[in-house]
């Protein structure tokens, strides 16, 4: 990235309308009018613009969750200089299987210091899935405080230098992860978790086609859970878990609008089981 204080922030959303043909304003099912099929952003500079555009049309026309009928792209000039920060490490869990991954995902979560009642809460959010942001919750009571519960709120004005961006792909190549799901998912985790207050971040991905998730938090870093889901299922969700006093509109105004880059790469990546995962905290 040649100058950060001059950089543009480009988004992409891909949506599909659930209306039928001729139907004005009556949603097909679940209230809902229309079905996310996938969306990007970044933080860029303006002689990058034409070829990440041009990159975001072709992922939105391309997503297994099918073909949409509406793309918005919107290009925004920064008026802040980001915050540069350092990407989590990156840790896979070793697991065979759904029942294994649900383990591991309550033992993960208690180890972080949210309390069973927030934890189950949690759980319930992501399997019903349909919001478009994460939903936020209190560590130890399990209150829910964003204020719009339908939407929840959205990272956003997030991204990762050129330099940034290579070492994190070779060092995710050599692990066979290097995708632009996983890449995009540590860019988030990483700018989530470096809020003060964020203890947790829980990521189930509505992808039908996509059954990895990851629990990422200051203590262990950004650990994927294969088999966090049902094969073909395509709901999921985020939850963000917070300090039980936290500031909802700092938090908010953090996370939104913020720009925050990734400027230096964790090298650490593994592959362990949960049980290591846990000594190796303990050391
Ligand atoms: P994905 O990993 O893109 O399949 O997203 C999984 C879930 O995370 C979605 O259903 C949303 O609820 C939530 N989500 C997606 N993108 C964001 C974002 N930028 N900020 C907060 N939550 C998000």
């Amino acid at each position: 990235m040649k100058n950060i204080n001059n950089l543009w922030s480009i988004r992409m959303r891909a949506s599909k309308s659930l209306l039928k043909k001729g139907e004005k304003d009556v949603p097909a099912k679940n209230n809902h009018k229309e079905i996310h099929i996938s969306g990007a952003e970044g933080l860029y500079n303006k002689n990058q613009i034409n070829i990440i555009v041009k990159n975001y049309i072709k992922r939105a026309l391309s997503h297994s969750k099918g073909f949409p009928d509406k793309i918005i792209i919107t290009i925004e000039k920064l008026n802040k200089k980001p915050i540069i920060i350092k990407s989590l490490p990156v840790i896979t869990i070793i697991s065979r299987n759904l029942i294994e991954s649900k383990k591991i995902v309550k033992r993960i979560l208690t180890s972080t210091g949210i309390s069973e009642k927030s934890i189950k809460k949690g759980l319930e959010i992501v399997k019903k899935g349909n919001m478009r942001g994460a939903a936020i919750l209190t560590v130890t009571s399990g209150r829910r405080i964003e204020q719009d519960y339908k939407r929840g709120v959205r990272v956003s004005r997030l991204g990762i230098s050129k330099e940034s961006l290579k070492t994190l792909s070779k060092l995710l190549k050599k692990h066979d992860i290097n995708t632009d799901t996983v890449r995009e998912a540590i860019i988030l985790a990483s700018k989530v978790s470096s809020h003060k207050d964020v203890i947790a971040e829980l990521c189930v991905s509505d992808d039908p086609d996509y059954t990895t998730g990851y629990i990422a938090s200051k203590k262990f870093g950004y650990v994927r859970i294969p088999f966090i889901k049902r094969y073909k299922c395509s709901t999921g969700g985020r939850v963000f878990f917070v300090s039980e006093n936290s500031d909802i509109k700092d938090i908010s105004d953090y996370l939104e609008k913020t720009p925050v880059i990734i400027g230096n790469i964790s090298k650490s990546i593994k592959r362990i089981t949960f049980d290591e995962l846990l000594s190796q905290s303990d050391n």
